[in-house]
């Protein structure tokens, strides 16, 4: 134990002295030896239920047997080829798979990249250049990435930091909870659309020089915020009016997560150009842009990585593919997130700070604040209560523009008792920070 304890402690050391801040965001102080099913067990052997999903790439769970296989074997065969200069099988195969997957019968083909930042650049270089219409639109609270074109289309905080995305103009998305023009969720969603078609088209970003349309049809990092299910059909007429292409960035919330393969399929929207990323691969690197052979064929050579489309990724992202559906993986995130959903409503009856509860399959949000009138957010708290989850044998990660909404996204292979069993951990962490068991202190080295 005194060995374990020390390893740890070592570790924590290690950690601080060489991993630059420029990557670290700790919300608990977790350190990991392995993982299986919903399951995280750290370097002491201690088990941990996990709701994160590790940013909603785990969406098999942790360390699926068939996956695991298929990586093995796919390695063994072929270590490597670029992908950009050689075909493999897998490479060819799992484009024809996303092309037949994705809504759309049009003439599409993909682009493969290694993360979501690396598919996003992709469309914020390829897309303007391809249609010779230098101006794209996202919305305010999106996040595309971190990289310097896909930090341009989004605009969330922590990353509009940094400059860039000067053709990019950023319009308000619709907000249910704190509804940006005020009103009904309806009336707010429908305000947003008028504002886009009658402030931004005139004013900003006249369609005749403008792309495309970029959207999260829930945004995740602002805080899972669930537009009405009519603004993204909503979108889409406005983009087939004014002849805009809609790019759906399906990075978070695809393969599965929302209850259909893709979280579009929810609201019957079929986006020109899909973004593809983190669950893909079932965390080996691999993102993919998947649209019209036009666009991705207009740059040739536009967006080539050495290890785009890698064997091993792409062997991973076909096992995982045929996982999902033999599996029923989007089926579950139905049941799973009712299930959760029912259960978080009874705990915000008995919990004053719960403000809201969300969610769309396991795609699912608390929003925490310290008045259900002012709705002033809990930030503060929102931090104790993950690393109170933490102390008690779960982990839970907290997102928002306030930093004071749970994003709660379990692998899409979570049972009914593992959501019961969460539900409950939540429940008692609630009472927990109610009653002051975590002292200002304990937050200093977590949290955003
Ligand atoms: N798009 C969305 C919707 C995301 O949530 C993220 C990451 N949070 C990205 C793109 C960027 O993905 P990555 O971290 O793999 O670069």
């Amino acid at each position: 134990m005194q060995e374990l304890a020390s390893r740890t402690e070592d570790l924590a050391s290690r950690d601080e002295r060489v991993i630059a801040d420029s990557m670290r965001l700790r919300q608990a102080p977790l350190f990991v030896d392995r993982a299986q099913g919903c399951t995280i067990t750290d370097l002491d052997g201690r088990d941990y239920l996990d709701l994160t999903a590790g940013w909603c790439v785990a969406n098999t769970g942790y360390g699926h047997p068939r996956i695991a296989e298929a990586i093995a074997q796919s390695y063994s065969r072929l270590s490597f080829v670029s992908a950009v200069s050689v075909v493999h099988p897998g490479f060819v195969e799992l484009a024809e798979q996303l092309i037949a997957l994705t809504p759309g019968s049009w003439r599409k083909k993909v682009t493969f990249a290694n993360s979501g930042s690396e598919a996003n650049e992709g469309v914020s270089k390829m897309v303007p250049m391809a249609t010779g219409r230098p101006r794209m639109i996202s919305f305010m609270g999106g996040m595309h990435g971190m990289s310097a074109g896909s930090a341009g289309l989004s605009a969330i905080p922590f990353v509009t930091r940094f400059s860039g995305g000067g053709h990019v103009t950023r319009a308000p998305f619709p907000n249910p909870y704190r509804p940006v023009f005020g009103g009904t969720a309806e009336q707010d969603s429908a305000e947003c659309l008028r504002f886009l078609e009658e402030q931004i088209f005139v004013q900003l970003a006249p369609p005749e020089q403008t792309s495309a349309i970029i959207v999260e049809p829930i945004q995740s990092d602002a805080g899972v915020i669930i537009p009405p299910d009519s603004f993204l059909p909503g979108l889409e007429r406005l983009c087939r009016k004014y002849n805009l292409l809609l790019i759906d960035d399906e990075v978070k919330i695809g393969c599965g997560r929302t209850g259909s393969l893709w979280g579009c399929e929810q609201v019957g929207v079929s986006p020109d150009i899909m973004v593809i990323g983190k669950s893909l691969g079932a965390g080996l690197p691999i993102s993919a842009i998947v649209g019209p052979a036009q666009i991705l064929d207009a740059v040739p050579l536009g967006h080539a990585f050495t290890l785009s489309g890698n064997p091993t990724s792409c062997a991973a992202a076909l096992a995982n593919l045929e996982v999902i559906q033999s599996e029923g993986l989007a089926a579950n995130a139905t049941a799973m997130g009712a299930r959760m959903m029912s259960h978080l409503r009874d705990i915000q009856a008995r919990h004053e700070w719960i403000g809201d509860v969300r969610g769309k399959g396991l795609f699912v949000g608390v929003e925490l604040v310290r008045d259900r009138h002012t709705k002033e957010a809990a930030g503060l708290e929102t931090a104790k209560l993950c690393y109170r989850a933490f102390e008690l044998g779960m982990i839970l990660q907290y997102m928002g523009v306030r930093a004071n909404v749970l994003e709660i996204t379990p692998p899409l292979t979570i049972n009914a008792a593992e959501v019961d069993r969460g539900m409950a951990i939540l429940d008692r962490a609630l009472t927990d920070v109610e009653n002051g068991l975590v002292p200002d202190d304990r937050i200093g080295k977590v949290g955003w």
